[in-house]
């Protein structure tokens, strides 16, 4: 085909309109010009010469493509259950279901039903987190980074906040204890070591420009060996005798015993509260299973105070937010948690499910081979707990095999090992085995 043999502009469009008579015009002209731009350059550059069927395919997907979601449904073969890059937990049904009853229509977001008077969207998740974790009280803001900048502008504004110098950590994606109490307007004080920090180290730095006493959560990385670190029970105690506060920045926030799950220990929301720490910070969508949020939780008078703060209202939470929160903990209310959150589903999950499962998606490739791998928590949560699994090795070129799965609808994200796409099944939900099925069966080995 030559340049002079290319279909005109107005009759691919034309072509376009039949199969696509609602969209705008413009769609189609530019959708039209990119395809015949792209066939003349073939031809100027003697490469395959698409022919007009090809051209108006092209056109086609490029139309196809402009219509797809920037956000899309991903299927995450990683097993890494809360991928932070896969946006971290994925929701329980009982969650998604509240989001689509709370945004469907109009809301209590602010509105006191039974008084008939103006409410607060800021204790509507309340009642459920005092019962859950025996707070006095609680507020929930956007995530965990802005429950820190909320608590620490508030009460630590222009004061000094004492931080160890193992807690003066990056936690990722750019969140770092010393930026965030810097821009709260704090004087980061820090002692101790990075791997042992005593209680006189503390104490001794407590000033009466001290706002605070500061701990955080080692929640991504562990320090092993030649190492200390007072107790939360003893940093609120050395904090109140000196009229201070202690502020626990917590990350993970895990409601229930991950030991019972085969994980490692993690202290929970309860513990840290039962410790006296007067302000516990969380996230909502790491342990928890959650919606991203930042949860406080901690002693009434506080609360109260940040309720008030002019932060509150750049920082506050949505109420598709609220609506899946208090979904996602009615489930632990009502011990239910294991069986309806994802990520809880995903860790309990038997070796014997996941080899069962695996069986008929063996069956759709014929070079997969199940192997034994290992599953890890991820998100900046349980570092060093990883969860024996199952998972289909498949031969052939890895890369082009994951570029033809990350082009499947929905995509579907393994991980490349040893030079072989693997796919780990802990962290594919049961109700996705069709979608893998088909997609392994549509599989180019080449
Ligand atoms: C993850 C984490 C944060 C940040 O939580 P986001 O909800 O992502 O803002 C803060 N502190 C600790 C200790 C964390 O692990």
């Amino acid at each position: 085909m030559s340049l002079r043999n290319l279909p005109a502009v107005h009759g691919l469009i034309g072509l376009l309109a039949e199969r696509f008579p609602e969209l705008p015009a413009q769609w189609l002209l530019e959708a039209a010009r990119t395809s015949l731009e792209q066939a003349r350059h073939a031809i100027r550059s003697h490469a395959a010469v698409p022919s007009t069927k090809q051209i108006v395919a092209h056109a086609v997907d490029l139309i196809l493509q402009r219509q797809q979601p920037p956000l899309r449904h991903v299927i995450n073969a990683t097993g890494v259950i809360l991928h932070t890059n896969l946006g971290r937990a994925p929701l329980s049904a009982a969650a998604h279901q509240a989001i689509i009853t709370a945004s469907a229509g109009y809301s209590n977001l602010e509105y006191d039903l039974a008084q008939g008077e103006r409410g607060s969207r800021n204790s509507l998740l309340e009642p459920q987190l005092q019962r859950l974790t025996g707070a006095e009280a609680a507020l929930v803001v956007n995530n965990a980074a802005a429950a820190m900048l909320l608590c620490l502008s508030c009460f630590a504004q222009g004061q000094e906040v004492i931080v160890s110098r193992g807690h003066a950590v990056e936690i990722g994606g750019g969140f770092r204890i010393p930026d965030i109490l810097r821009q709260s307007g704090c004087i980061l004080v820090d002692v101790g070591t990075t791997n042992r920090s005593y209680l006189p180290d503390y104490t001794a730095a407590i000033t009466n420009q001290t706002a605070a006493l500061l701990h955080v959560h080692a929640s991504n990385f562990q320090v092993l060996g030649f190492t200390h670190e007072p107790s939360v029970a003893e940093l609120a105690q050395a904090a109140h005798e000196h009229q201070k506060l202690l502020i626990c920045d917590l990350g993970s926030g895990a409601l229930l015993d991950t030991q019972a799950y085969g994980l490692v220990a993690e202290p929970t929301v309860a513990m840290m509260v039962q410790a006296k720490a007067d302000l516990v910070v969380f996230s909502g969508d790491k342990l928890l299973g959650g919606p991203q949020a930042g949860l406080i939780v901690g002693k009434r008078q506080l609360i109260d105070q940040l309720r008030k703060h002019p932060l509150l209202r750049a920082l506050r939470v949505d109420k598709l937010t609220i609506a899946a929160l208090s979904a996602t903990l009615l489930a632990y209310e009502t011990q239910r948690a294991s069986s309806e959150i994802p990520i809880w589903r995903m860790v309990t999950s038997s070796l014997d499910e996941l080899e069962q499962r695996a069986l008929p998606l063996l069956a759709q490739y014929p070079a997969a081979e199940l192997v034994a791998t290992h599953a890890t928590i991820g998100g900046g949560s349980l570092p060093g707990s990883s969860l024996p699994s199952r998972g289909l090795a498949l031969d052939g070129m890895a890369e082009a095999l994951s570029k033809q799965l990350r082009a499947n609808d929905p995509p579907i994200v393994g991980r490349i090992q040893a030079q072989r796409l693997i796919l780990d099944l802990r962290t594919v939900l049961p109700e996705q085995d069709a979608v893998l099925m088909a997609a392994l069966a549509a599989l180019d080995p080449a």
